[in-house]
């Protein structure tokens, strides 16, 4: 028998589990050494071997090693050695380079692997999706991925969307029932879920039946190895760039050489100068560098508490100028208390903050009883009744399960000694409405000892009262006229204006013959009774983080489901609402097109009272006005407008499954605090990576003119080839890597977010890069001819100081490069990875030149102490010569 086939019952002993307990840690062990890991194959990544001969698969390196390859056949061994060994290093290098990228790109998504909720050992545990086995017990909510194919035992109202599988967008609805006949497609397997499916409605436990790839996911597996691409657009750029650079660098290497054997060089020599000059030229590390760069930050990110998901995210963030942020729980703690209850013009106070069910009530400064106050208990009574959170009671704490507005209702309760285990001795909860944010309520039928039956509902008081007929006022029922709703009305002002949340209680008694289906028909002609009014406390360092975020050009928005009172009195404490800024509700929204939207949205800093909806609206409205949108959200309503945005940011505690997957930024911690810091990474990285373009290819400027000049002169090579790829292996890579791991600029968050479409060498960068190089050509060329000049005779000599004065001259200009105004805006010790760069740097040079076994390798002569006079000045020009014309300008 197949398993839809089966009763549930005939599923748990098939499969050989207990529905009450579930599987046992031994049992889980053993069937996953039976079956494996509950995922699915990856398609084969290249092996290490081919990771490090890919790095030689460059056409000029080839080049360079055939060319070697002559000049060692024609006897120069020690340079034909000496150029492999620096070519394999350079391998070696790249190799690591891409590794490093790649593994961390890997933890990545180990960071953000699925989870799910399991019965072990008698208990419900978080397990990762990847550690279920056959005959586990899992449980699943709306918002929930699923993670293996699943015979459901229990349905409550539970919608599956299995587009992936069936191509079926809309979401299917799911039973319990066996399903008898033959030719039944996956389509119709209701009593089933499957892996990688999206539950967008109600909840279920299903029993384990297939994991890995013997799911119904796995077997089409191979269709879904995803080709998402994650290169970023600034890496995309680059890679057009680099294909730019390489035609310009071989191009200045066929004039060099050319030059070169019509002033009379040897061809050969000029052929393996000319070649070594291409490879060194060439940026081919740059890709690598980037992408190191980007995989480091993305950890840096981590350690404060961002995950992206989408390596593009992070250079988007840098460009964010209105972030959407979520009230509750990201502007707030999200740790409700009830401190005051509302009825019939009463106001009562409650004592106690968190969720210790230790406090008072009080009602105009004197405690009370609330056996006695008839009212007050109803309204505690159905709060909890009405509830699908928990509070247990742990080492002396009391810790919530569930969403912390029903923990407050229920811990209110608990003050007044009412126990939600209790209260379901006198009343059995015979049906459940769930919440949700589009309905703003919740709703239970109870039925009492007696038999009779009510509906309670509890949700957003505005709501309530629209779907109320009568009152209760003073123990009395009366019908809910204009005075009464006026009334009710002031008191939800009352509460809202001192930032309370306000959830409202009502009730109706059913009679014995009435058939309730649909929330719908539960939810209208109610008997409202009264109000509970909560704190929520704003987390602390969200004002700073406004605050910053505004220096930066960046506005912030807050939209929330809550009430438009509380949202402003909360917006105002966290200084997020302008005097002349506006405030608009969900209905407004409403009725409100895109393009009307768009005319006003540049004022609005509050929604409040909207659904989720409403925010792919805000998104669009906004980004036709030229922003770029950073939104967070957390459930399943929330997805399209966090894949619409530009950033799409969702909640590691409280985001659901298909939240966090149509996001491309994860907050951990749910803190919009977060989402300031992560944009300030974003800013860095990208100025990091800026930093280093402009190093290293102004340093291959360099290289190239100092080599052309000297041709055009006439003059003999300036530089031999072993010294220039020694030059593009130190010089160039250390220092450049130091630079990617760089400190942001003081005014960093000062600045205006770039804009998206700005291209790398904008902001002055190509400039710098062409002047810079030039003038480091110049003076490794003026160098060699003053040394030159001085004694023809000793060629090697001079190239020693050129090759030094090259190095100095780039060594000296990458501190330059930290900073877009000048060299002296920033203390040079600040970055020590920079430091120990440069300084390995000089002494990798310095033993090249000294070390005399190095010295016929490398064609160097020991340089003359007065000579390093000289060196230091030529090389101190290029960085100082034009830092020091901004300085004047500056001060004058
Ligand atoms: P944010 O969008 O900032 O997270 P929010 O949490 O207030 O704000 P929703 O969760 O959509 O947004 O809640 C909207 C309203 O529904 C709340 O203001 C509250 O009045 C009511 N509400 C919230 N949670 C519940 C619940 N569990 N049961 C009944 N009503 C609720």
């Amino acid at each position: 028998m197949k398993w839809h086939e089966m009763r549930a019952d005939e599923v748990t002993n098939a499969i050989n589990t207990d529905v009450e307990s579930g599987l046992t840690s031994k049992e889980v062990k053993q069937r996953e050494q039976k079956f494996g890991l509950n995922e699915l194959k990856e398609a084969e990544r290249p092996s290490a071997i081919l990771l490090f001969l890919n790095q030689f698969k460059d056409f000029m390196v080839l080049v360079l090693l055939a060319a070697t390859l002559i000049s060692g056949l024609l006897g120069e061994y020690i340079d034909a050695i000496a150029i492999i060994a620096i070519v394999f290093v350079n391998g070696i290098l790249g190799f690591f380079q891409e590794r490093k990228a790649e593994k961390s790109l890997e933890a990545l998504k180990e960071l953000s692997a699925p989870q799910v909720v399991a019965l072990r050992n008698g208990e419900w545990v978080r397990v990762l999706s990847k550690e279920l086995v056959p005959g586990d017990v899992v449980k699943f909510t709306s918002g929930d991925r699923i993670g293996a194919d699943m015979r459901l035992i229990e349905s409550k109202s539970l919608e599956v969307e299995e587009s992936a599988l069936t191509g079926e967008s809309l979401p299917v609805q799911k039973s319990i029932q066996p399903i008898v006949g033959k030719d039944v497609g996956i389509g119709d397997l209701t009593n089933m879920v499957f892996m990688g499916t999206l539950v967008t409605r109600g909840s279920g436990i299903g029993i384990v039946v297939g994991t890995g790839m013997n799911t119904a996911m796995g077997q089409i597996a191979d269709l879904l190895q995803n080709a998402e691409t994650m290169e970023t657009p600034l890496q995309r750029r680059l890679e057009q760039l680099g294909k730019i650079l390489i035609v310009v660098a071989l191009l200045l290497t066929v004039l060099v050489v050319g030059i070169g054997v019509l002033q009379g060089h040897d061809i050969y020599n000029m052929f393996l100068a000319g070649v070594s000059l291409a490879v060194a030229a060439i940026p081919e590390g740059l890709p690598a560098i980037v992408t190191v760069a980007l995989s480091l930050g993305v950890q840096r990110m981590i350690k404060q508490n961002s995950i992206v998901r989408k390596l593009p995210a992070v250079e988007t963030l840098g460009c964010a100028s209105v972030i959407c942020s979520d009230k509750t729980g990201t502007m707030t703690q999200n740790k409700m208390t009830v401190t005051q209850i509302w009825s019939s013009d009463k106001v009562w106070n409650v004592s106690g903050t968190g969720y210790h069910p230790h406090g008072e009530f009080m009602y105009r400064d004197k405690e009370i009883d609330v056996a006695k106050t008839k009212t007050l208990q109803q309204i505690l009574t159905f709060g909890a009744l009405c509830n699908s959170a928990a509070i247990m009671e742990k080492d002396n704490d009391y810790i919530l399960d569930g969403d912390p507005t029903e923990g407050a209702l229920l811990v209110a309760a608990m003050k007044a000694g009412l126990k939600k285990e209790n209260l379901y001795r006198s009343f059995e909860v015979v049906e459940e409405f769930p919440f949700d944010s589009v309905r703003k309520m919740m709703s239970v039928i109870v039925k009492d000892k007696n038999g009779k039956r009510f509906v309670v509902t509890k949700g957003a008081p505005d709501v309530l009262l629209g779907i109320s007929k009568s009152i209760l006022w003073n123990e009395r029922q009366e019908g809910l006229t204009r005075e009464y709703e006026e009334k009710v009305k002031g008191a939800i002002e009352s509460l809202a204006s001192q930032a309370l949340r306000t959830i409202a209680i009502a009730f109706k008694p059913l009679s014995s013959t009435e058939r309730i289906e649909t929330s719908y028909e539960a939810e209208k002609d109610l008997v409202f009774i009264g109000l509970q009014g909560m704190i929520d406390p704003p987390r602390p360092e969200v004002k700073q983080a406004v605050k910053e975020c505004r220096d930066a050009g960046i506005k912030t928005v807050m939209i929330t489901g809550d009430h438009v009172i509380t949202a402003k009195a909360i917006a105002k404490q966290l200084n997020i609402l302008p005097t002349n800024g506006k405030v608009l509700e969900g209905r407004e929204l409403s009725s409100l097109s895109v393009e009307e939207l768009e005319e006003i949205v540049d004022d609005v800093y509050v929604f409040a009272r909207v659904s989720p909806e409403h925010k792919l609206k805000i998104v669009k409205a906004l980004q036709n006005k030229g922003h770029i949108v950073a939104m967070t959200g957390d459930g399943v309503n929330d997805a399209p407008a966090i894949k619409a945005a530009d950033i799409g940011i969702s909640m590691g505690i409280t985001g659901t499954d298909v939240a966090k997957e149509a996001s491309s930024l994860v907050l951990v911690d749910d803190n919009f605090a977060t989402i300031k810091s992560a944009i300030k990474e974003g800013r860095n990285i990208y100025e990091n990576i800026r930093k280093f373009i402009r190093y290293l290819l102004a340093s291959n400027v360099g290289e190239i003119l100092v080599m052309l000049f000297a041709m055009i002169l006439g003059l003999p090579l300036p530089l031999v080839p072993i010294q220039i790829l020694w030059v593009n292996l130190v010089t160039d890579g250390l220092p450049a890597m130091a630079l990617g791991l760089d400190q942001p600029e003081g005014d960093l968050m000062k600045r205006k977010p770039r804009h998206p479409k700005e291209g790398v060498f904008s902001r002055g960068l190509g400039w710098k890069v062409v002047s810079r190089g030039f003038l480091i050509g110049i003076v490794t060329l003026a160098a060699f001819m003053i040394v030159y000049y001085r004694n023809p005779n000793e060629l090697a000599y001079a190239q020693t100081v050129a090759f030094a004065t090259l190095v100095m001259a780039q060594l000296i200009h990458v501190f330059d490069c930290r900073s877009e105004k000048s060299i002296f805006e920033r203390n040079p010790f600040e970055n020590m990875y920079l430091i120990g760069a440069v300084v390995s740097s000089i002494l990798l040079m310095l033993v090249v030149i000294y070390y005399p076994p190095l010295q016929p390798i490398f064609h160097t002569i020991p340089i003359l102490l007065r000579d390093w006079l000289l060196i230091l000045g030529m090389s101190a020009i290029p960085t100082f010569l034009l830092a020091g014309s901004l300085l004047t300008r500056k001060t004058a």
